[in-house]
């Protein structure tokens, strides 16, 4: 019999997540690792599959779970343990592995966890595939091995290592001019993955780290979201240490948020912007980010006389249309560096060396003074509820009330206005049954108006 899904376990594109011990279960984890494994090896890309998790006390459960689920089909695994997503996507890649398993809810909290699903070459199922897998969890038992047909397991506890090394191999860093600067930073890794890399990976800059939540034991002391609401305590260190930077991952640490010297989260637009400059001067190429990232983006890239292509929210959107267009870096706005001389997957601890790289090329310059350079803009982000089925109504509605110069249909609708800097992005949400409204201008009252005026259009589509 196919795996009954819980009703509240949430289904999207990039998998399964939910509450542990509620709608996620050690039978649950198995029957879908099952299932992927059927599914990797019918797809003709091999039996090894490459199993990691972040640091959540349910994880030890649910990796036993796991593994037990994809030798059940014949496949052969690595375990890595405790490691950040990109370790994982990088050990998948560099293996040659059928995949990779990720336990990990990302930035939920605590009491979450899910799966993440790694394709062969290192990237996340795409959405077809995606579809593919789900239809087949649903549908189809997995066929299980036969006795002599069970493989086997190995531990490999090097790839945090080896991660390290390509980061500090990067055509990008330059580690002797960072370790000559000896950069005080204020990190928080929230008690997640990125307490296996990050302290590592600064010491070897010759950073002096002031740490907070670098214990790798899954109890996240507040939201482990980096979002710049979360970061008040990381405010706090750093003026109390006198950093120049303030670095926050989150629970699997692929993506990166910055508080500046003054103790000021930055929201997480500024760390693609800041890796991307770095990035640009060494090598010219294209950029591509997502439908709902800031024009703070666009301004780097235009220094550099560089384009910003957009694809459509989520990662492998983004890493999909990088690879058609051989970006040089690319990522999205909530902190996700992506940097194809190492991989195809978002990499907080390669972030933070370019954002070290950064503060090393101005040295004594400090951050607060380096981002007042850049143009300032204001985003607002709202949900609305609004029926599903009438989202094309409602994108014909908005675009007859907010005539823009530019309009984008790829990832529901995006306008916008560049004389005024200002975009709006309305798009469904993958995992609630709510619309998301983005709004971007040169100033907070700009960027609230375009969200209200489509709110109301909104409002007045459903009503009709
Ligand atoms: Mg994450």
């Amino acid at each position: 019999m196919p795996i009954s899904l819980p009703p509240d376990l949430i289904v999207s594109v990039s998998g399964f997540r939910g509450r542990v011990g509620e709608s996620v279960t050690p039978e649950l984890v198995a029957g879908l690792a099952a299932a992927y494994g059927a599914f990797l090896r019918a797809e003709g890309d091999g039996d090894h599959v490459v199993v990691g998790r972040d640091s959540r006390t349910s994880g030890p459960m649910l990796v036993r779970a796991a593994v037990s689920g994809l030798l059940s089909v014949g496949c052969r695994v690595t375990e890595l343990g405790i490691v950040p997503t990109p370790t994982l996507m990088l050990a998948v890649r560099d293996t040659g592995a059928a995949g990779g398993l990720g336990v990990t809810a990302s930035h939920n909290p605590a009491e979450w966890n899910a799966l993440k699903f790694a394709a062969k070459g290192g990237t996340f199922l795409p959405p077809g595939r995606m579809t593919r897998f789900q239809t087949l969890v649903r549908e189809r038992d997995p066929a299980r091995a036969a006795w002599n047909e069970i493989g086997g397991t190995t531990r490999e506890a090097s790839w945090v290592h080896r991660h390290l090394e390509r980061i500090l191999d990067l055509p990008f860093v330059d580690p002797e001019r960072i370790r000559g600067q000896r950069i005080r930073v204020a990190l928080d890794c929230v008690n997640g993955a990125g307490g296996v890399i990050m302290p590592e990976l600064l010491d070897r800059l010759g950073c002096e780290v002031h740490g907070m939540g670098l214990e790798p034991d899954g109890r996240f002391p507040r939201d482990p979201e980096p979002t710049a609401a979360n970061l008040n305590a990381l405010g706090d260190l750093v003026a109390a240490t006198g950093a120049g930077i303030g670095l926050a991952v989150d629970p699997d640490a692929d993506r990166l948020s910055l508080v500046d010297e003054r103790g000021r989260p930055l929201g997480e637009d500024l760390t693609l912007a800041l890796a991307a400059d770095v990035v640009l001067g060494r090598r010219r190429g294209d950029v591509v980010t997502n439908l709902s990232t800031s024009r703070v983006l666009d301004d780097v890239a235009a220094k550099h006389g560089c384009r910003v292509m957009r694809a459509p929210v989520g990662e492998i959107n983004v890493v999909v249309r990088m690879i058609e267009e051989g970006a040089v870096v690319g990522g999205e706005g909530n902190g996700g560096v992506i940097l194809p001389a190492l991989h195809h997957t978002r990499d907080a601890a390669a972030g933070a060396a370019l954002l070290l790289q950064y503060l090393a090329e101005e040295p004594g310059v400090p951050l607060s003074d380096r981002i007042a350079r850049l143009p300032s803009y204001r985003i607002v982000k709202e949900k609305a509820s609004f029926p599903r089925d009438r989202l094309d109504d409602a994108y014909a509605a908005l675009a007859r009330d907010l005539p823009a110069d530019d309009s984008d249909r790829n990832d529901g609708l995006r306008l916008e206005w560049p004389a005024e800097s200002s975009w709006l992005h309305v798009r469904p949400s993958g995992t609630e049954p709510v619309v998301r409204l983005i709004a971007e201008a040169r100033d907070g009252a700009a960027a609230r108006a375009l969200v209200d005026t489509a709110r109301r259009t909104l409002r007045t589509v459903a009503a009709t």
